[in-house]
C-alpha cells in the first residue's frame, strides 16, 4: 500500500473541510506534516498543507489522486500542529488558520509569490587563497607547486580581497564578469548564484557590543525565578498541553492529608512582570533572553505594534545583532520572506514582531516574551479572530518554554494566571509625577483653566508635554439647534465626525464622507452646533494659544498617521529632537516611548473610555492615564505633573490611577469580575449575525442562541447593535465557566444555523474572547 498524505487545501470556504487524502507517488515519499504540496482538486489545483500521514486511505485505491508537486519551503509541524487548536479555539477553521503559519507571501496561490533573490558570490578555493598567500612568503616563491600561479595584478587584488573579506558578490569584487570566470576556470575562485538576504529597514542601532548594565535589586530578584524556570529540567518540559486546565479559575488550596508528600507540580513557567514604567522591564527580558540562546533555544518576543515600539526593536538589536529577525508587516514581502527563512532554518534565534510574528518559525523555543501585554493590538480582528498573548501562552506550553507577559498595567486575567514579578521603582529612583483629577461637569471649555495655566508654565520654562485626547477629528458631532437634528452616517447608526482641515464629515465605522454643511438638511437652519473637541480642535487651540517655531504642536492619531509609512516615527522623532512642545494625540502619545524630557501629562475626557458599554472599561481606563502618566517627569529636574479632566472623578478606574495604585485597582476589579462572572472567571464568546434586515438578523443570532447547549453558560441576547455598512446587527454573548465546552457548542451552532434558509441570508460571525 502506498503511503498516504492527508492533505488541508488552503481555501477560505468554510463548508470545504478537509484533511483530504492523496497518494504519494515515490518522488514525494519523503514528504513530512507541514509539507506544502500543490494537489489536484475538483478539476482546479490548490495549495494543501500535509497535516498527517497515514499508510491507508478509507478511499479506494482508484479514487486517490497524487499531488503535483513540492512547494517550497515547508512549515513546521509544530506550527501545524499550533494551527490545528487556533481553528478550534476561535470557531474557525483549521484551512484558515494554516494560513496565519504559512512563509510570508505563500497565500493561497500553489506558486509562492516570493522566492530567494539569488546573486552571484565569488569566493576564493584553497588553491587561489594559496596563490596569494604565498606571493607574500619570499620563502615559498621558490616553491615549485605555486611558481605556476602567474597572477596579474588585477588578478592578485580581486584574489586578495576574496581572502580577506570572504565570499562576496561578483558585482563588489571589482572584477568584471569575464575576468572572475577566468579565474574560476583556473581553480582559483568559485562562482556561484546564492541566497541574498534583503534587510530589513529596522537596522541594529549600535554595536552587538553594548553591555548589559547591571542589573537594580528590584530587577535581579524578578529575574531569578525566570531563569531558574529556563534552567534544566528535561522531566516536564513537552507535556500534553493543557492550556485549559491551567487557565480554569483556581480555587483556594485546600490543604491535603499530612502525611501526603508534596506534589511535585511542575516548575512555574509563566510569569507577569508588572514593573511601572521606566523600571527596567526591558532589561530583564533582554537577560532572560540571553540566558535562553546560552542553554541553545530560541526566544520569541511580542510587541503591539512595532511603529510605536522602535525602541524595544532597537534594544534587541543592539544586544542581539543579527540573531535578532525583525517580521512586521511594514517590511516588504521578499524581506520578511527572508526573515522568515533565517529563522526557519536557525540563523536567526530571535524573533520580534506585533502579533502576527506569534507564527514565527522558531524550533526548540525557550522563551515568550509579551510585551506590553495589556494592549488590545494583540488580538486580530480577522478570521480566526485570535489573541496573540493566548497563542503565545499555547506556544509557549507546547514547547516547554518560559512565557513572560510584561506591562504597568497587566490585564487581571494575567495576574490571577501568573506568577507575578513585581518591579515597583523606576531605575532612574525618579518617583511617578503625582495626578491631579480636574472635575469637568460645570466646563465650558475642552480645557479646564488649570490645565490651560499648566501648559503655559510648560511653554514659558521651555519644557515638553503630552496631551491625551481619546477621539481624532475636530468635533464628535454636529447637530441643529432649530430642530434638534443630528448629523450620522447613512449606511451606520453612529454620529458623523466633524473633520475641519478635510472639509469633511466622516464616519469613523465604514468611511463614508459627506461635505461639511451650511444648514440644516431637515429645516434649513443655518445654526449648526458642533459638541465635543477631538484631536485636531485641540491640536488648534493649542497652536492659537502657545505655538510657534520654537514651540511646536504636533499631532499623532490614525489621520496623520496616514501620511504614508513612517508617518509615525517622524512625528516621534520631531518630539524627541524638539527642545520644547506638545504632542497631542489619540492613545498612541501614550505608548512605549520614553522621552526624557516630558514635565506635563494631560488626559482630556479620561471617562471617554468609561462610557463604552464593555467590561473591560474600567481596565482600559486605568491603563490609559497610568500609561500617560508613566510618560511624564522622566527626566529634567524631575518635576513632572499629570492631569486628568473628567466627568466622572470618583469612578475607581480614575481615582486608583491617581494614586498609582495598581494593585489596589486590580483586587477591585477581579472582585467584580468574579461577582459579575466575567474573564478570567467565565470565558465570552460573542456571536454577531448581520443581515439587509433587521428582522433576519435578530432571527438567526434567535436560532444560535437555542442550539446552543453548554451546561452552565449563559446566553444573553440577542440584542440589537448599531446599524454597520449598510448592515443591521443582531448579537449574542455566551458566558461560559467552562471554555472547550462552550467553543464547541457555539461552532456547532453557528455551523448548523449557517446552513438553514435564513442562515444564507445571514452572515454569522463568532469571537471568543471579544475585546
Ligand atoms: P520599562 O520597559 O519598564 O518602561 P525600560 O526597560 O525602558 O523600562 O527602562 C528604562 C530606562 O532605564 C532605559 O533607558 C534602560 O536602558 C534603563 N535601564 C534599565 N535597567 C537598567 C539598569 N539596571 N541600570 C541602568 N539603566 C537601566
Ligand atoms: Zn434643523
Ligand atoms: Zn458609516
Amino acid at each position: 500500500m502506498p503511503p498516504i498524505a492527508r492533505v488541508e487545501p488552503l481555501t477560505i470556504t468554510r463548508a470545504l473541510r478537509g484533511p483530504f487524502d492523496y497518494r504519494l507517488p515515490p518522488g514525494l515519499a519523503d514528504v513530512e506534516v507541514g509539507t506544502l504540496l500543490s494537489v489536484p482538486f475538483a478539476g482546479r489545483e490548490l495549495l494543501g498543507v500535509v497535516v498527517e500521514l497515514a499508510t491507508r486511505s478509507d478511499l479506494p485505491d482508484e479514487k486517490l489522486a497524487e499531488p503535483r508537486e513540492r512547494v517550497e519551503p515547508a512549515i513546521p509541524a509544530e506550527l501545524v500542529a499550533l494551527a490545528r487548536w487556533i481553528g478550534e479555539e476561535y470557531c474557525s477553521t483549521f484551512s484558515r488558520a494554516l494560513q496565519l503559519v504559512l512563509p510570508p507571501g505563500a497565500g493561497r496561490e500553489v506558486r509562492p509569490r516570493v522566492r530567494v533573490r539569488e546573486v552571484l558570490v565569488a569566493e576564493a578555493t584553497d588553491a587561489g587563497r594559496a596563490a596569494v598567500a604565498d606571493g607574500e612568503g619570499a620563502a615559498a616563491a621558490s616553491s615549485a607547486s605555486t611558481s605556476a600561479v602567474r597572477l596579474t595584478d588585477r588578478q592578485r587584488a580581486v584574489l586578495e580581497r576574496l581572502a580577506a573579506e570572504g565570499p562576496l558578490p561578483a558585482t563588489a569584487t571589482g572584477a568584471d564578469h569575464g575576468g572572475l570566470r577566468r579565474l574560476a576556470d583556473r581553480g582559483l575562485l568559485m562562482l556561484e548564484p546564492r541566497a541574498q538576504r534583503r534587510r530589513p529597514l529596522v537596522q541594529a542601532v549600535g554595536a552587538r557590543a553594548l553591555h548589559a548594565p547591571s542589573l537594580t535589586e528590584e530587577q535581579r530578584a524578578a529575574l531569578e525565578p525566570v531563569l531558574a524556570a529556563l534552567g534544566p529540567d528535561p522531566s516536564d518540559r513537552r507535556h500534553a498541553v493543557t492550556l485549559e486546565a491551567s487557565d480554569a479559575p483556581r480555587s483556594p488550596a485546600v490543604p491535603g492529608p499530612a502525611t501526603s508528600p508534596p506534589a511535585p507540580g511542575p516548575v512555574r513557567r509563566r510569569f507577569l512582570l508588572h514593573g511601572v514604567t521606566g523600571s527596567g522591564k526591558t532589561e530583564v527580558y533582554l537577560q532572560a533572553a540571553e540566558a535562553a540562546l546560552a542553554a541553545g533555544r530560541a526566544v520569541l518576543v511580542l510587541v503591539p505594534e512595532i511603529a510605536l515600539a522602535p525602541q524595544t526593536v532597537a534594544r534587541f538589536q543592539a544586544r542581539f545583532g543579527d540573531t535578532v529577525a525583525v517580521l512586521h508587516s511594514q517590511l516588504g514581502q521578499g524581506e520578511r520572506y527572508d526573515e522568515w527563512l533565517r529563522l526557519a532554518n536557525g540563523e536567526a534565534r530571535i524573533a520580534v514582531g506585533p502579533r502576527s510574528a506569534v507564527f514565527a518559525p522558531l524550533a526548540d523555543l525557550g522563551l515568550v516574551v509579551v510585551d506590553e501585554e495589556h494592549e488590545p493590538a494583540y488580538k486580530h480582528e480577522g478570521d480566526p479572530r485570535y489573541d496573540a498573548r493566548r497563542v503565545a501562552a499555547y506556544r509557549a506550553q507546547q514547547a516547554g518554554a518560559v512565557l513572560l507577559n510584561g506591562s504597568a498595567t497587566p490585564r487581571p486575567e494575567s495576574v490571577q494566571a501568573f506568577a507575578r514579578l513585581r518591579l515597583t521603582r523606576r531605575v532612574d529612583g525618579r518617583p511617578l509625577p503625582p495626578v491631579e483629577v480636574l472635575d469637568m461637569r460645570d466646563a465650558r471649555h475642552p480645557l479646564h483653566p488649570a490645565t490651560r495655566e499648566a501648559l503655559g508654565d510648560v511653554r514659558r520654562a521651555g519644557r515638553k508635554a503630552i496631551v491625551l485626547v481619546n477621539r481624532r477629528g475636530w468635533s464628535n458631532f454636529l447637530s441643529c439647534r432649530h430642530c434638534g437634528h443630528v448629523w450620522s452616517c447613512p449606511q451606520c447608526d453612529v454620529a458623523l465626525v466633524l473633520h475641519q482641515r478635510d472639509g469633511a464629515l466622516a464616519c469613523h465605522h465604514c468611511g463614508h464622507r459627506e461635505r461639511i454643511p451650511t444648514a440644516c438638511t431637515q429645516c434649513h437652519s443655518a445654526s449648526v452646533a458642533r459638541h465635543g473637541a477631538g484631536t485636531e480642535r485641540i491640536e488648534t487651540e493649542l497652536l492659537e494659544a502657545l505655538g510657534d517655531p520654537d514651540f511646536p504642536i504636533l499631532r499623532l492619531d490614525a489621520d496623520t498617521a496616514r501620511g504614508g509609512k513612517g508617518a509615525v516615527a517622524r512625528t516621534l522623532e520631531r518630539f524627541d529632537h524638539a527642545s520644547a512642545g506638545v504632542l497631542v494625540g489619540t492613545q498612541m502619545v501614550a505608548k512605549g516611548h520614553d522621552f526624557p524630557d516630558v514635565t506635563l501629562g494631560v488626559v482630556l475626557d479620561a471617562d471617554q473610555t468609561l462610557r463604552f458599554p464593555d467590561f473591560r472599561a474600567e481596565e482600559r481606563t486605568f491603563a490609559l492615564v497610568a500609561q500617560l502618566a508613566g510618560r511624564a517627569g522622566r527626566g529634567g529636574d524631575g518635576h513632572g505633573r499629570v492631569l486628568v479632566q473628567t466627568l466622572s472623578p470618583d469612578a475607581p478606574s480614575i481615582a486608583a490611577a491617581a494614586k498609582h495604585d495598581a494593585d489596589g485597582f486590580l483586587a477591585g476589579e477581579l472582585e467584580r469580575r468574579r461577582a459579575l462572572a466575567y474573564p478570567p472567571f467565565a470565558s465570552l464568546i460573542r456571536v454577531t449575525c448581520s443581515a439587509e434586515e433587521a428582522g433576519d438578523a435578530a432571527a438567526a443570532a434567535q436560532a444560535v442562541g437555542a442550539r446552543i447547549s453548554a451546561p452552565d453558560a449563559v446566553v444573553l441576547g440577542p440584542a440589537p447593535l448599531f446599524r454597520l455598512r449598510g448592515r443591521e446587527r443582531s448579537q449574542l454573548v455566551v458566558k461560559a465557566p467552562r471554555r472547550r465546552v462552550a467553543i464547541a457548542s457555539v461552532a456547532a451552532a453557528v455551523d448548523a444555523a449557517a446552513r438553514t434558509p435564513l442562515g444564507r441570508r445571514v452572515q454569522l460571525s463568532a469571537d471568543v474572547d471579544p475585546q
